[in-house]
C-alpha cells in the first residue's frame, strides 16, 4: 500500500510556480491575489490565513479584504468591482461560505473570468466542459488529478467513482477524470444513490468528497483500489490543544490495508489545493500580461 504524498507533489507544483514567478518579475510583473473574507467562519479564517501566508512564501503579492458578518450584498459587490479593475490584482477569490444574506452565485458571476482563480465563474466552468486550457480549473479537483497521475496511477479505462456532486469538487472532478488525456470511466454518486457501497466497490479509483468524517468504510472499497480522500472534517478531540483534529471522509485505518494507494488527511489533497491556487494565480498573471 502506497500513501500518496500530497506535500511532496505540491512542492513540485510550487517549484514550477516559483520559476514562472521569477520570469514574470524579470519582466516587471508581480502576480497578485486578493482574498475576500466575509464574516467570521472559523474554518474560513484558517483557510484565508494559509492562502495569504503561502503567497508571501512564493513572492506573490496578496491582499486580504475582510468584511463583517452583517455586511450587505452591495458592499461585497463593490469590493469585487474594485478588484476587477485593479491592475495589481490578477486573481480574486471570495472565501466560501459567505453569510446567509450574501448570494454566493451573484458574487462569483461578477468576478472577471480572467481573475477567477477558483474556477467557479460560468465562463470557466464552460471552458472546463469544453476542455479549453485557457480557463481556470477549480484547485481541489485539479489537485486530485495531478496527485493521481504524478503518482504513476493508470487512469485510462479505469473506473472512477466520485462520491459528491458539488460545484467545488465532485462535478469538476468528474469532468477532469473523464477528459481526454485522463480517460477514466466515471460514475458520480450522491446522497440519493442507491446501494452506494456496492457502487463504490466497483471503483478502481474511489474519490470521497462528502463532508462526513469516516463515512467510507472498508466495505465500500475493492481490494487494490486507489482511494482519494478530499474530506476535511473537524472532530472534537479534548487531547488536542485546539480541542479538535482534522479527519477525512474515509475511515483510514480500516480502508488503507485494502488499498493499492490512499491519500492521508491531512497531507494528501489539502496541500495540492493551495498549490493549485498559486498555480492559477501565476497563470492569471501570465495571461493578463501576455507573457
Ligand atoms: P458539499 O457541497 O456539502 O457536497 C457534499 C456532497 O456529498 C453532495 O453532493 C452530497 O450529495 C454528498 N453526500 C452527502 N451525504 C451523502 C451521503 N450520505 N451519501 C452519499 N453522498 C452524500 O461539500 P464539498 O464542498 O464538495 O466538500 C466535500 C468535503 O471536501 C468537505 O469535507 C470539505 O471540507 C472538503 N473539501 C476539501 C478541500 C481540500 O482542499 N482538501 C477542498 C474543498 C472541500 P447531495 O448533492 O445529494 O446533497
Amino acid at each position: 500500500m502506497t500513501i500518496l504524498d500530497g506535500k511532496k507533489i505540491a512542492a513540485e507544483v510550487l517549484a514550477e510556480c516559483r520559476e514562472k514567478i521569477e520570469g514574470l518579475k524579470a519582466m516587471g510583473v508581480t502576480p497578485g491575489l486578493a482574498v475576500v473574507l466575509v464574516g467570521e467562519d472559523p474554518a474560513s479564517q484558517v483557510y484565508v490565513r494559509s492562502k495569504v501566508l503561502k503567497c508571501g512564501e512564493m513572492g506573490i503579492y496578496s491582499r486580504k479584504i475582510e468584511l463583517p458578518q452583517d455586511c450587505s450584498r452591495d458592499e461585497v459587490l463593490e469590493v469585487v468591482r474594485e478588484l476587477n479593475g485593479d491592475d495589481a490584482i490578477h486573481g480574486i477569490l471570495v472565501q466560501s461560505p459567505p453569510p446567509p444574506q450574501i448570494d454566493e452565485r451573484e458574487i462569483i458571476n461578477l468576478i472577471d473570468p480572467g481573475k477567477d482563480v477558483d474556477g467557479f465563474h460560468p465562463v470557466n466552468v464552460g471552458k472546463l466542459v469544453m476542455e479549453d486550457d485557457a480557463g481556470f480549473v477549480p484547485c481541489t479537483p485539479a489537485g486530485c488529478v495531478r496527485l493521481i497521475r504524478e503518482s504513476g496511477i493508470e487512469t485510462s479505462g479505469a473506473h472512477a467513482v466520485v462520491i459528491g456532486r458539488s460545484m467545488i469538487v465532485g462535478k469538476p472532478l468528474a469532468l477532469l477524470l473523464m477528459g481526454k488525456g485522463v480517460n477514466a470511466t466515471v460514475t458520480v454518486a450522491h446522497s440519493r444513490t442507491h446501494e452506494l457501497a456496492e457502487v463504490c466497490r466497483r471503483a478502481d479509483i474511489l474519490v470521497a468528497a462528502i463532508g462526513r468524517p469516516g463515512f467510507v468504510t472498508a466495505d465500500f472499497v475493492k481490494d487494490g483500489a486507489v482511494v482519494i480522500d478530499v474530506g476535511i472534517n473537524r472532530v472534537e478531540d479534548p487531547g488536542k490543544k485546539k480541542g479538535y483534529r482534522l479527519v477525512g471522509d474515509v475511515a483510514y485505518d480500516e480502508v488503507a490495508p485494502k488499498c493499492r494507494a490512499i491519500t492521508p488527511v491531512p497531507g494528501g489533497v489539502g496541500p495540492m489545493t493551495i498549490a493549485g491556487l498559486m498555480a492559477n494565480t501565476v497563470k492569471a498573471a501570465q495571461l493578463r500580461s501576455g507573457k
